[in-house]
């Protein structure tokens, strides 16, 4: 790999986990491009000086995830999406370093690939986490026009903080109290970390969701997960982590190497495979 040849990377802290260079290093191999995707693992205390270094690095641009998403915000010109969702997992240089959040779009791409029927204007949307990637799906489901959205989170300051950002369309309830507003939910998303390898299950009784509810969980480790699975054994509508985790990252392999990428069988099936596999890893 030359000096010359464009790279990009994913930034976080841990990193190891993370399979974007699998989709990443396929789209350049597809597409023809003589780049390359790595991993940096780079601890908060450094993210700053890391950015400042990379274009040093021969770096066109870099993918965030945790815990560097809200952070990049103060180290890049984030465009107004970034700054109206308050996180960024995309940089790329554009004269100066530019943020923004294709989160937004993996979400809203996949719930409309998996879920064609679902309705922005119907109902309540009760999304589980208020991290960066609820930050994500809150203004993904607002920009949509949903009307009402409860957010749920085990720490209730987070929650706060997103329905003040988000305003009066947003609303907030206890954790304790999730299973109480599945009766209303027309749709569910899970933005927390449950599920994932090394940590707890969801507890949640999908019995309570209405017979024409939608779910949707973001974590992708197992794909499966057991509230997936709880609600396909409902025959409720499902849409899986894997499927935003690529369609989030078409838009970033465009602004990086200006080459539409695909979503193929094949992609999918290697990503599959991989994650058949199991290792003791979370993700991003
Ligand atoms: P984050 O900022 O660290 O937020 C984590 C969320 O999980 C917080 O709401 C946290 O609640 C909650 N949580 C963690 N442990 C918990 C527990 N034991 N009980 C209850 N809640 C718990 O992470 P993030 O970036 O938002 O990511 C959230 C999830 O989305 C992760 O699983 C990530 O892999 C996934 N994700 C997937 C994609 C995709 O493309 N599929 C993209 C982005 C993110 P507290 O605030 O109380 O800690």
């Amino acid at each position: 790999m030359t000096r010359s040849t464009p790279a990009a990377c994913v930034i976080g802290w841990p990193v190891e986990h993370s399979r974007s260079p699998l989709i990443h290093n396929y789209w350049l191999r597809a597409c023809g491009v003589p780049g390359e995707y790595r991993r940096e693992a780079v601890p908060p205390d450094q993210f700053r000086d890391f950015l400042r270094s990379l274009a040093a690095r021969g770096y066109v641009g870099a993918n965030l995830i945790f815990p560097h998403k809200e952070a990049a915000l103060a180290w890049s010109e984030p465009d107004d999406r970034a700054r109206a969702v308050g996180a960024a997992n995309t940089l790329w240089f554009d004269g100066v370093l530019r943020a923004t959040n294709t989160d937004v779009e993996g979400f809203l791409d996949n719930l409309d690939a998996c879920v064609p029927d679902w309705d922005a204007n119907d109902g309540t949307a009760l999304v589980l986490g208020a991290g960066g990637a609820a930050r994500a799906v809150v203004y993904a489901l607002l920009e949509r026009g949903m009307s009402r959205i409860v957010v749920i989170n085990r720490t209730p300051q987070r929650a706060q903080a997103i329905q003040q950002w988000f305003g009066s369309r947003v609303s907030i309830s206890a954790w304790e109290e999730r299973d109480h507003w599945l009766a209303e939910a027309r749709l569910l998303v899970n933005a927390t970390k449950l599920g994932m390898p090394g940590q707890p299950e969801l507890v949640l009784d999908v019995t309570r969701l209405p017979a024409d509810a939608a779910v949707a969980d973001l974590v992708y480790v197992p794909l499966v997960t057991p509230l997936l699975r709880a609600a396909m054994a409902r025959n409720l509508r499902t849409a899986d982590g894997l499927g935003m985790l690529l369609r989030q990252a078409v838009p970033q392999f465009q602004l990086w190497f200006r080459k539409k990428p695909e979503i193929t069988k094949e992609l999918r099936s290697l990503l599959e495979q991989d994650l058949s596999v199991p290792q003791p890893r979370s993700q991003e």
